[in-house]
């Protein structure tokens, strides 16, 4: 948790383009975009994988796709988007804090 990047970010301690933030979860910019628009919305609370949250957990990140949802237009998402969760070595997960990838602004490839 000490060395945890997201919760860095959302100490203060490492800057980022914070785009939408309430009591829950926060959304910023990816530092490394994969597509014209890539944001990720990130759950303050620090669990590690999607397998170890709990029903509480998955609970907020079901609140988190609404938000985005009715966001889309602020974000920058005009004709759709693409939502990410990586869990564990196999999917490449680098950052263990469980996280939502939002993709879109652009035509992405199937
Ligand atoms: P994942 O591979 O699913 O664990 O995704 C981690 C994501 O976090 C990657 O897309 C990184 O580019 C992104 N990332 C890592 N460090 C930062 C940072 N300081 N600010 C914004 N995004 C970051
Ligand atoms: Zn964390």
């Amino acid at each position: 948790m000490e060395d945890c990047v997201f919760c860095k970010i959302r100490m203060g301690e490492i800057p980022s383009t914070i785009l939408y933030k309430d009591n829950d979860f926060m959304i910023i910019k990816d530092i490394n975009p994969q597509a014209k628009v890539h944001l990720i919305a990130i759950p303050y609370s620090h669990v590690p994988y999607i397998d170890m949250m709990t029903e509480e957990g998955t609970t907020l990140l079901g609140k988190i796709l609404g938000k985005i949802s009715h966001m889309q237009q602020d974000l920058g998402l005009t004709n759709g988007y693409r939502i990410v969760i990586n869990q564990g070595e196999d999917a490449g997960q680098t950052v263990n804090h469980v996280h939502i990838h939002i993709l879109g602004g652009e035509k992405l490839p199937e």
